[in-house]
């Protein structure tokens, strides 16, 4: 048996493993040192999101039998996308289809930002009122069910190994649990981390309830696509502890943690309020996102 059948042989093993191990080890962490103070208990927001995550695992699950990296090993058996057609050393095969997933996780998640009915969807991640672990799983089904199509075309187009599908699926799990948690490492940690992975700290400012700081630090793993892109912003305009997080009139009880209302955000109110192009942006091409055509650059 490869390295490679063994690893796929134990999918199921190293996914709830890793997401387990992360989980049980943000959780203690925060439950330890949180970096701010709760608006919520625990015990409803975490009823709410978890719950959220096991009805989108099962949706998922139906409307995508094969799942992500099934689909993978489909593509390679046919000789779909551009990994199978020209074969590569598995090596550089992983690292690439590992960085080419991250990069089309990073813009589909600007998208979700740009155009108002995607980010209807969207605001149900933004709209939880604290921030924690918990959060990072937090997403409307329908926005699962989209982000699974945009992930099945880049696999197919790309021809990513199953086995590059599984690293990227186990590792962005991961990150995300990392980054959303409530939590603060030292100032020099933070900053070495940085260079290359999204880090709390980071994370947190794009969860800010001013749209400018929302429509910045759009990754979830890497940071690379933030500081290529212009979108990078090292610091919130007030500390942390004190910057308001969630969606501006999107505060109450019932929306923000009540699976039912949850379930109904994209309903609720205009979309338009915080969408890019509907707001100001930050970074280098601020202007392109935040005007009509007599802001580009001529
Ligand atoms: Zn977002
Ligand atoms: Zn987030």
């Amino acid at each position: 048996m490869t390295f490679n059948e063994l690893v796929l042989a134990h999918e199921a093993a190293i996914r709830l493993g890793s997401f387990l191990g992360v989980f049980v080890l943000m959780a203690l962490w925060e439950a330890a040192v949180p970096r701010r103070e709760r608006l919520f208990s625990r015990r409803a927001r975490w009823v709410n999101n978890l719950a959220l995550v096991a009805l989108n695992s099962v949706m998922v699950r139906l409307a995508f039998p094969l799942a992500a990296v099934g689909f993978a090993a489909l593509a390679a058996e046919r000789g779909w996308g551009l990994l199978n057609v020209f074969p590569a050393p598995l090596w550089a095969a992983v690292l690439a289809s590992v960085l080419v997933l991250d990069l089309a996780i990073w813009l589909q998640h600007v998208m979700f930002h740009a155009v108002p009915l995607l980010w209807r969807l969207h605001r149900v991640h933004h709209a939880d009122p604290d921030f924690d672990v918990t959060t990072g799983a937090r997403f409307h089904p329908v926005e699962i069910l989209l982000s699974m199509l945009i992930k099945l075309a880049v696999i197919a187009v790309l021809g990513a190994p199953a086995v590059a599908v599984l690293a990227f699926e186990v590792i962005l799990n991961a990150a995300a649990m990392f980054n959303h948690a409530n939590v603060r490492l030292p100032g020099r940690a933070d900053a070495l981390l940085r260079g290359f992975l999204v880090t709390p700290e980071m994370h947190r400012i794009h969860h800010s309830m001013e749209v400018a700081e929302a429509n910045s630090n759009f990754g979830f793993c890497l940071t690379w696509w933030d500081r290529l892109f212009g979108t990078y912003r090292a610091a919130a305009r007030l500390p942390q502890e004190s910057m308001a997080i969630g969606v501006e009139g999107l505060t109450g009880r019932f929306e923000c943690v009540r699976l039912a209302g949850v379930l109904g955000i994209p309903f609720l109110g205009p979309g338009r309020d915080r969408a890019i192009g509907h707001g100001v942006a930050s970074g280098r091409h601020a202007r392109w996102f935040s005007g009509g055509t007599e802001d580009l650059p001529s």
